[in-house]
């Protein structure tokens, strides 16, 4: 039977020929995404020169007859999209009739495919049929394009090196075997393995499979709805952050899309949980209602629109801050060992950052789903018996399963800065007199700033009157402040109500209240603080929401488990 239509040339007019096709990769992404279209389990991309000299894509799908192989190279043929509306919907993972004839004009082609009984065998070259016969090949399609623009030396030129061409033919395939666990992939380059993922349709295990166990036993899971949309996947524990956004990865209805709303939500509800300028990895399938969804039309752009997208990033937001909330986020001191089954005979240049993590040996790892991450209640839970403090900056605990080590002056920030962003929340706000009120000297435009803005501060609880020409006397304050340190206090908060700039966001402000004050007011690296002062500062740190990380995403406390020091001092030997 024959699957492939033509479609009609209303809706072709829509599509620029040619646009579909720039760089290797998008060979690949065509000639992949009709092997998914065919219902492959099974899809091989063996590239030579990083797909400059050749690309061959081999799966076991359903395949073509005689007449499909020839209509294949039709302008217009697509399989999947019959009429104009179509194109505004998601479910199919975009149209491609113009591909295969487009890849065909510039390139040499040979195509063989069988539905499971006679195959055929198709020979093109500047998209004009060499020569066409029956072929002895089982079910499946096996395409080789060979001399990409040979014919267009123009866009011959903006073909880039080797490792740029498999760099980007490996990125899309990673992202793809991850929204598609239910296919086992296979990438190599010069006959060397880059990817491979076994379709087991498990996606911690082809996070596994991609990113290596450092990274996958590092996942928590996540899976929520709401009214308009369900979401499920994986986020990362903020001890593996990277220092690019491409891990930032979502699918909606199966197609892999970038949009700097989802990326922002998601990045939002891992504040203070880490550093600016790091970021989490993330693999998350967002399935909605396909009329929400507007792709953009241009064909290689994956970014999209959505009617509902607060409905989406507020979801987002709640479940992954929930689940890291939820969380035992102490990161171990030692690193989870792995090596992957590849030898990996080429490394994209950005991910040799990722290539450290991968040396060592083998562990093995469960990917039952069953298996609940461990619940922050149990930190709050935790028994810490503190030994000493070392080098005046690092507090040493221990217990029954091994050795942590605290940084002191991050404990204690993450300590004043929830009592303080509490505090800053409450309605009810005490108030009290200064004994000696205190005058605070500003310059002109200081003085201008700050005077705009006064009911900033009147409103946190302060009582102030002008005093003078750009003097400022207080009188009273809210009695969060730390005793001793109002002056101080005072002073910083005044500094941040004449810094303000653009529009007043209450909530970025009292953030910068409390995270200013929380440094300001925290002890010290090299401040020696007594026994007592560290139990206090323990107890203290237990109780808070995420006692993990300070305020600026470092990590306030590390685990040496009895097992990793075993380990060590070999007395494990596995
Ligand atoms: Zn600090
Ligand atoms: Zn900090």
């Amino acid at each position: 039977m024959s699957v492939i239509k033509v479609m009609s040339e209303n809706l072709a007019n829509k599509i620029a020929a040619g646009e579909v096709v720039e760089k290797c990769a998008s060979v690949v992404k065509e000639l992949v995404e009709n092997s998914i279209d065919a219902k492959s389990t099974e899809i091989k991309v063996h590239l030579v020169k990083g797909g400059l000299d050749s690309i061959s894509v081999i799966d076991n799908g359903i395949g073509m007859d005689e007449e499909d192989c020839h209509n294949a190279f039709l302008r217009h043929a697509t399989s999947k999209i019959f009429k104009d509306d179509d194109l505004f919907f998601i479910n199919t993972l975009g149209f491609r009739g113009e591909a295969l004839p487009s890849i065909a004009s510039v390139s040499e082609v040979e195509l063989e495919s069988s539905q499971g009984d006679v195959g055929s065998y198709i020979h093109l070259k500047g998209g004009k049929i060499l020569e066409q016969k029956p072929s002895g090949r089982g079910k499946g399609t096996k395409i080789t394009i060979t001399n990409l623009f040979y014919n267009t030396p123009a866009r011959l030129k903006y073909l880039k090196s080797e490792n740029t061409e498999l760099a980007n033919t490996s990125s899309f395939l990673e992202k793809l075997s991850l929204a598609r666990p239910d296919i086992a992939f296979t990438l190599t380059n010069n006959d060397n393995p880059v990817l491979k993922t076994s379709g087991s349709n498990n996606l911690l295990k082809a996070i596994h499979e991609i990113y290596g166990l450092n990274v996958s036993s590092k996942m928590l899971p996540i899976k929520a709805l709401n009214d308009d949309f369900e979401i499920s996947g994986y986020v990362c524990k903020p001890e593996i952050l990277k220092s690019s956004r491409n891990h930032l990865i979502t699918f909606i209805n199966g197609r892999v899309v970038r949009n700097n709303e989802i990326n922002k939500a998601i990045n939002d509800a891992y504040y203070t949980y880490k550093p600016d300028g790091k970021y989490p990895i993330v693999v998350i399938n967002i399935e909605t209602d396909p009329t929400l969804v507007d792709v953009n039309i241009h064909p290689t752009k994956q970014d999209v629109k959505l009617s509902k997208m607060n409905s989406l990033t507020t979801l987002l937001y709640d479940t992954i801050k929930n689940a890291l909330y939820e969380s035992l986020l102490i990161p171990d001191a030692i690193k989870k060992e792995d090596v992957k089954d590849l030898n990996k005979a080429f490394v994209p240049l950005e991910k040799t950052e990722d290539l450290k993590e991968d040396t060592g040996v083998q562990t093995t790892m469960d990917f039952g789903e069953t298996k609940e991450p461990v619940k922050n209640e149990e930190f709050k839970s935790l028994v810490l018996y503190p030994v000493g403090l070392c080098l005046g900056t690092y507090i040493v605990c221990e217990n029954d399963e091994g050795i942590y080590l605290l940084d002191q002056h991050a404990a204690q920030e993450r300590v004043n800065y929830e009592h303080y962003l509490k505090n800053l929340a409450e309605d009810q706000i005490m108030v009290t007199d200064m004994l000696v009120p205190i005058t605070i000297e500003l310059r002109e435009s200081e003085y201008l700033e700050f005077m705009a803005h006064q009911n900033i501060f009147t409103n946190m609880g302060f009582k102030f009157e002008e005093f003078g020409i750009n003097t400022i006397i207080v009188k009273s304050h809210p009695t969060w402040l730390r005793r001793g340190m109002e002056e101080e206090s005072i002073r910083k908060i005044v500094d941040l109500i004449i810094g303000l700039k653009g529009d007043f966001d209450p909530l970025k402000f009292r953030e910068n209240v409390a995270i200013t004050l929380a440094c300001k007011m925290a002890i010290k690296a090299n401040e020696h603080i007594s026994m007592l002062e560290i139990e206090g500062l323990l107890k203290n740190l237990v109780k808070c929401d995420n006692p993990y990380n300070c305020p600026h995403g470092r990590p306030t406390i590390i685990k040496f488990s009895i097992y990793d020091l075993e380990k060590m001092f070999k007395r494990a030997m596995n």
